[in-house]
C-alpha cells in the first residue's frame, strides 16, 4: 500500500488504456457478464498491490490446437519476449538499469523491511507494465514513494542475499549502478515526459530515446524533409558532430544481438508454419537483416495476405512513444484464433458495403470496398513491449496507407484479454460504479446488455469504423498530412461515431448482432457516462490529452450542446442522461457527416474547431466531484495484466510438446521473461 494513499482514500482510478496498435475503441468499462462454470472458479482479479491490481489472462482454447501450432505459438512467443529489452531502452535510455536495480530487489528481498518492499514492489509493477518510469496515458514519469535511501538499503540488503538479479556487468559496482539510475527515478524535473506535445520543442524536451539528448525539433524535421534520412521509422536519430545520422535497427545495427536472437526463434518457428506463413517469416528476417524499408513492405504485404491459426505480430510498428510520431516501437504479440467469434466477426465484414452505402455522409465519400478486411477474433497468449503497456484490446495492421488501400489489413479483436479484464474490474468494482454513475432505472439494461453491445461496438469501431470513407478527389495527400496534430483524434472519433450510429441499425438486428434496439439505447446510456466518469483519469489541469479520450469526450460534449445528453444534478451529483436516444443517433448521424467531410477535405481548421470545441478541455470541478465519488468506491487505481505461460516440454534437447500455466505471478512473469536474456 502506498504510503500516503490507503486503499479507502484512492483517487481517480486510471483504467486500463484501451489501447490500440493502430487505434482504440474505447469501451464502456463496468460491464456485467454472465459465467460460465469454469470462470466461475477462476481468479481474474489476482492480486492487489496497494492501488494497484493485477488481473490474469487465460487462453480458453490452446489445447485444442494441432500440436504443430502450439509449438508454433511457442517459438513466435520467444521471437517476442527476444525483443523486449529494445522497448525498454527506446522508452528511456537508462530504463533497463532502472529495471535491473528493481529485479535485483525483488529477487532477493529476504531482511528488507515489509512496507518498504510493497513499496518498492508497487513501483517494479508499474515499470514493467509502461517498460519505463512513464506513465502511459499522461506520457509523465512517475515517481517512487520510497527514498533513494530506502532503495540504497535495500539493494544491499538484497545483494548481501544473492546479488545475481542485478545483472552487474564486469567492473560494475552496485553503487554505481544505483547512482546511475537515481536522477531517472527520483528527479522529477530530469526528463519530466517520455513526450510532451505542449512543450516549446517536442523533441528536445522528450525523455524517450529515439533521439540524442539536445537533439531539436527543427533539425530532425529538416533531416527528413531534406531526404537525408532513409529509415523513419526503425532507426534513432544521433548527432555526429553537426550532423545528424541514423542509427538503424537491424543486425550488424543498433540492437543487433536483441534482432539476432529473434531470427534465432522465428528459424525454429518456421517448420511449424503454413508455407505461406513461413514465406512471411523469411521476409520479416530479410528485413531485420537489411533494416531496408521496402523489405518491411515486401513483409508486410505478405503478412496481411495470411491468415493462419497462430499468427504474430513482431516488430518495429506503432509510432504513439514518438513525439514527432516517425519512430516504431518496439512489440512482440502471439494469438490465436478464436472460430466462433471470428464467424460473428464475418457477418459484419460480408456486409461492409452496406454500412458504407449507409453511412450519413455525402456520396463523394464513399468508397467501393475492393478488398474486404481481414477480421478475427483472436486469444493473445503473449503480448511484450510496446503490444504490453497495459492494455491493447486490437489490433489493425499495417499502418501504411498504401499497403492496405492495395492490399487490404487485418482487424484482430484481443477477445481474450478483453473480455477477462472485464470480468476482473466487475469481481473488483463493477457494481459500485454502475450504481454511483447511472440513474436506477438504467441498472438493469446495463447489466443486461452493455456487453454484448460493446463487443459489437469495438468490432464496428475497427472494421467499417477505421476502414471506412475516402479522400476527396482533390486532395494530393493523405489527410494526415492537412490536419496535422487533430488528425488522431479526428479519426478516433469518426470510428466512435460509426460504431454508435450502426448499433441501432436493422441490420444490425438482423444480423443478430444485437437482440434488439434497447441493447443499443443501452449501450448509448453507458457511452454518455463513460465521458464524465473518464474524467477520473485526469487529475491535475483542464486538457484531456489522449486521443481516445479526446474522442469520447468530443462526442458527448457535443451531444450535450445539442440537448441530446442532459446534465442532471440530484443531491449534489451530476449524472449524464441520454434524453430520448432516437434522437441522438440523429445528432449523431449529423455529427459524422461533418467529421467525415473535414477528413476527407483535408481540413486542419475544421478538425481543429471540433476539437478544441468539444475535445480538449474539461470541467475541472466536475472533474474533481468524479474524483471524489470514485474515492467512496474501493478500485484499483492502476492495472496490469498477467499472461499465460507457455511451458515447453523437452525431449533429447528439442522442445517437443507446449502446456498452458495460469499459476504464475507477475513478478515470477516478468522475471522469468528478464532471465531469458
Ligand atoms: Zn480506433
Amino acid at each position: 500500500m502506498t504510503k500516503d494513499k490507503p486503499l479507502i482514500w484512492l483517487g481517480a482510478i486510471l483504467m486500463i488504456s484501451l489501447l490500440f496498435a493502430g487505434c482504440v475503441a474505447p469501451t464502456p468499462e463496468e460491464i456485467t457478464k454472465p459465467k460460465t462454470a469454469i470462470e466461475e472458479e477462476r481468479e481474474y482479479l489476482v492480486e492487489q498491490v496497494g492501488n494497484l491490481a493485477v488481473y490474469r489472462i487465460y487462453a480458453d482454447g490452446f489445447e485444442d490446437l494441432s500440436i504443430e501450432d502450439q509449438l508454433l505459438a511457442y517459438w513466435l512467443t520467444q521471437a517476442a519476449i527476444a525483443g523486449r529489452d529494445i522497448f525498454y531502452h527506446q522508452m528511456h535510455s537508462q530504463g533497463l538499469d532502472i529495471r535491473r536495480v528493481l529485479e535485483g530487489v525483488l529477487s532477493a528481498p529476504e531482511g528488507i523491511e515489509e512496507g518498504l518492499l510493497q513499496e518498492i514492489k508497487h513501483y517494479a509493477y508499474r515499470v514493467w507494465d509502461s517498460s519505463s518510469n512513464y506513465d502511459q496515458r499522461t506520457f509523465k514519469k512517475f515517481l517512487p514513494e520510497f527514498t533513494y535511501d530506502e532503495l540504497v538499503r535495500a539493494a544491499h540488503r538484497a545483494n548481501e542475499n544473492d546479488g545475481a538479479g542485478f545483472e552487474l556487468k564486469e567492473g560494475e559496482a552496485l553503487d554505481e549502478l544505483l547512482d546511475g539510475v537515481r536522477k531517472a527515478m527520483f528527479d522529477p524535473g530530469f526528463d519530466a515526459y517520455l513526450k510532451n506535445q505542449e512543450a516549446e520543442d517536442i523533441v528536445k524536451e522528450s525523455a524517450a530515446n529515439f533521439y540524442d539528448r539536445g537533439v531539436t525539433e527543427n533539425k530532425v524535421v529538416r533531416f527528413y524533409d531534406s531526404g537525408k534520412g532513409k529509415n523513419p521509422l526503425n532507426s534513432r536519430v544521433a548527432r555526429k558532430w553537426f550532423r545528424l545520422e541514423e542509427q538503424v535497427y537491424k543486425v550488424g545495427g543498433l540492437y543487433s544481438e536483441e534482432i539476432e536472437q529473434i531470427i534465432y526463434y522465428l528459424e525454429k518457428a518456421k517448420p511449424y508454419c503454413p508455407e505461406n506463413q513461413a514465406e512471411c517469416l523469411d521476409l520479416l528476417i530479410e528485413y531485420y537483416r537489411s533494416g531496408d524499408l521496402v523489405d518491411f513492405e515486401k513483409f508486410n504485404i505478405a503478412w496481411v495476405q495470411t491468415n493462419p491459426e497462430v499468427d504474430f505480430i513482431n516488430g518495429f510498428i506503432e509510432v504513439y512513444q514518438d513525439p514527432l510520431g516517425l519512430k516504431g516501437s518496439w512489440e512482440g504479440l502471439v494469438n490465436f484464433i478464436n472460430k466462433e467469434k471470428t464467424e460473428t466477426v464475418q457477418k459484419i465484414i460480408d456486409e461492409v458495403q452496406y454500412y458504407e452505402d449507409s453511412m450519413p455522409w455525402k456520396s463523394d465519400y464513399k468508397k467501393v470496398w475492393k478488398e474486404k478486411p481481414v477480421a478475427k477474433s483472436v486469444s493473445v497468449v503473449s503480448e511484450i513491449g510496446d503490444a504490453a503497456t497495459c492494455c491493447v484490446i486490437g489490433i489493425n495492421l499495417p499502418n501504411s496507407q498504401k499497403i492496405r488501400e492495395e492490399y487490404g489489413s487485418k482487424s484482430i479483436a484481443l477477445d481474450n484479454v478483453v473480455e477477462d479484464l472485464d470480468r476482473g474490474k466487475q469481481d473488483a468494482y463493477g457494481v459500485q460504479v454502475l450504481e454511483e454513475f447511472a440513474l436506477p432505472d438504467e441498472w438493469e439494461a446495463a447489466s443486461k446488455w452493455v456487453s454484448q453491445a460493446d463487443w459489437v461496438a469495438l468490432n464496428f469501431h475497427e472494421i467499417i469504423g477505421h476502414g471506412s470513407g475516402k479522400a476527396s478527389e482533390s486532395l494530393a495527400k493523405d489527410p494526415s498530412f492537412y490536419i496535422k496534430g487533430y488528425y488522431n483524434t479526428l479519426e478516433e472519433t469518426r470510428a466512435e461515431l460509426v460504431a454508435l450510429y450502426f448499433l441501432p441499425d436493422d441490420k444490425t438486428i438482423e444480423l443478430g448482432l444485437l437482440p434488439s434496439k434497447d441493447a443499443a439505447w443501452a449501450y448509448y446510456r453507458d457511452y454518455a457516462r463513460s465521458d464524465l466518469q473518464q474524467l477520473r483519469r485526469f487529475e491535475t489541469g483542464n486538457v484531456i490529452g489522449e486521443a481516445h479520450n479526446q474522442a469520447t469526450h468530443l462526442i458527448v460534449q457535443y451531444l450535450i450542446s445539442k440537448g441530446e445528453v442532459e446534465v442532471k444534478q440530484i443531491d449534489g451529483k451530476h449524472y449524464y442522461v441520454v434524453k430520448d436516444p432516437v434522437r441522438m443517433r440523429e445528432a449523431l448521424g449529423e455529427l459524422l457527416a461533418e467529421v467525415q467531410a473535414v477528413k476527407s477535405e483535408g481540413s486542419y481548421e475544421g478538425a481543429k474547431h471540433l476539437v478544441e470545441t468539444y475535445g480538449k478541455y474539461l470541467d475541472e470541478d466536475l472533474r474533481d466531484e468524479v474524483i471524489e465519488r470514485y474515492s467512496n468506491i474501493e478500485i484499483p487505481k492502476y492495472s496490469v495484466v498477467v499472461m499465460p505461460w507457455l511451458v515447453p516440454t523437452h525431449e533429447n534437447g528439442r522442445v517437443v510438446d507446449v502446456s498452458i500455466d495460469s499459476n504464475e505471478s507477475y513478478m515470477e512473469q516478468q522475471l522469468r521473461y528478464s532471465r531469458y536474456n
